[in-house]
């Protein structure tokens, strides 16, 4: 049976609007893991139409390039399928809305390599050089985790035992008895009995589409309850200006030997594209791996036409004495999985999870060969008598194993922060809309051929780089 989650709505009938619901702690602790998937994530949960900005495009980008333009194979993967960094918390959703294997351990298939390192992606490159494609299972809950135990009735984001209150608009606060009459205040309802009552069920299709509501409109439960059709117009979600205010001058310098040449139109009316090199290409591509949270939280209202900028408020505005102590930094500040940060993430100063350790309580061959089950046949003694049956086991001294992550970006376990593309020679054409394609003949003549212009109006242009140009020029 698939999972579901009680949501009731109060409706007020003669204005065809759902004033606010309640629900307990399952409801409130899926709209605040929206804040937690990176935008790559919600593309690809919204089937390439979130209407976000040129994101769909920029998807459609990375799906469409040849691998071998990656640096590894694997970085179009970590791009198309980014990891969550509080993947922890998300797992203990009632409903889940990413199916990404969040906390799958790789190792490297070898089984003579004594690399003791593990990566999150699978076919990241081992230290020796060889592909990790050896699934050793997922990570256990280290401590375990108190909810699914029973030991506690807290939630993935908030504590448990309470009800709250969620407007349209998406502000979250706990269930009172003053709130109940401010909202009946705010809303004009006089008579509350005229205020009509209906459970609505959400499974994990409904959740995605009450996400997409949230991005475009200000209204969402009344648009999923009414099931008027989404607002399809493009949400121009991240500003002209990709960077915030205060920017340190140090990675202002970063990019000012980008070049950029732009072929336009003599007249100023229209850029056709910008020829690149795989740098800048690396600084749209980043903009997959960040959490839809830290966007709302460097552009705030502007961030979007939809209303996520009340959930975030909520956090640590109505909503504050509800969250878990440790889980109000991890929605304020979203964070990017350890390395994937690169590109427009840097650019945003998104931070990066540290990368993750594992004490394995058993031989790195064990491990290798059996992952996280059955950890104790490394400590029985050869030919013993388990289970009355003779099994041949482990032989090695040494029973317990430290691994540490490894950047699945960097071959040949380079030191230096690595791209998603690979830098080089090879330019790229980044259309107006944030197209990308590798630099041809073919595929540039197809750009003019579709913008249906004359050779005679056409001009390339060297733009001068300061940030905000760079990232105007595409206008995302
Ligand atoms: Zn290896
Ligand atoms: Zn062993």
């Amino acid at each position: 049976v698939e999972p579901t989650i009680d949501v009731k709505v109060f409706v007020d009938k003669e204005r065809g609007k759902v004033l606010f619901a309640e629900s307990g702690k399952e409801f409130v602790d899926v709209l605040f893991g929206f804040l937690t998937l990176p935008l790559g994530t919600v593309v690809r949960l919204l089937g390439g139409q979130s209407q976000v900005g040129c994101l769909d495009e920029l998807y459609r980008s990375v799906e469409g390039l040849s691998t071998d333009l990656f640096r590894i194979e694997a970085c179009k993967a970590m791009l198309l399928r980014p990891i969550n960094a509080a993947a922890k918390q998300c797992c203990q959703l009632t409903v889940r809305v990413d199916d990404t294997k969040h906390r799958e351990v790789y190792v490297c298939a070898d089984t003579s390599c004594s690399v003791t390192a593990f990566s999150s992606v699978t076919g990241a490159v081992c230290n020796c050089g060889r592909i990790m494609t050896q699934l050793a299972g997922e990570r256990p809950e280290n401590p375990p985790n108190a909810a699914a135990s029973g030991a506690c009735e807290d939630g993935a984001f908030v504590k448990g035992g309470m009800k709250f209150i969620v407007t349209d608009d998406l502000n979250v606060a706990p269930a009172s008895t003053s709130l109940m009459l401010s909202l009946l205040d705010k809303f004009q309802v006089p008579d509350p009995s005229c205020l009509e009552q209906m459970t609505l069920q959400f499974s994990s299709v409904k959740i995605i589409d009450l996400l997409r509501r949230s991005l475009t409109s200000q209204n969402p439960l009344t648009g999923h309850y009414l099931d008027v059709a989404p607002d399809d117009s493009v949400v121009d979600m991240l500003p002209e200006y990709l960077h915030p205010e205060e920017q340190d001058n140090e990675a202002e310098h970063s990019l000012v030997n980008a070049s950029l040449r732009v072929l336009q139109t003599k007249n100023n009316s229209k850029v056709l594209y910008a020829e690149v090199g795989g740098d800048f290409v690396d600084l749209l591509f980043g903009l997959l791996t960040i959490p839809l949270g830290s966007i709302v939280k460097t552009y705030g209202k502007s961030a979007s036409k939809g209303c996520l900028d009340n959930l975030y408020t909520s956090i640590a505005g109505s909503a504050h004495g509800c969250l878990r102590p440790e889980c109000q930094n991890l929605l304020l500040s979203p964070m990017l999985a350890p390395y994937f940060g690169y590109g427009a993430s840097k650019m945003l100063q998104v931070e990066e999870l540290a990368p993750d350790k594992l004490d394995i309580n058993a031989c790195f061959k064990c491990f290798k060969s059996r992952g996280f089950a059955n950890h104790y046949l490394c400590h029985v003694e050869p030919w013993c008598n388990y289970q009355k049956r003779y099994v041949k086991i482990c032989y090695e001294k040494g029973k317990t194993t430290k691994l540490c992550e490894l950047d699945p970006k960097t071959p040949e376990g380079g030191c230096e922060e690595a791209a998603y593309v690979k830098q080089g020679p090879q330019k790229f054409i980044v259309t107006d809309d944030l197209h990308v394609l590798p630099l041809s003949l073919a595929s540039t003549l197809q750009v003019v051929i579709e913008a249906k212009l004359q050779r005679k109006d056409l001009v390339e242009k060297e733009v001068a780089l300061t940030k905000p140009q760079v990232v105007n020029s595409v206008k995302i």
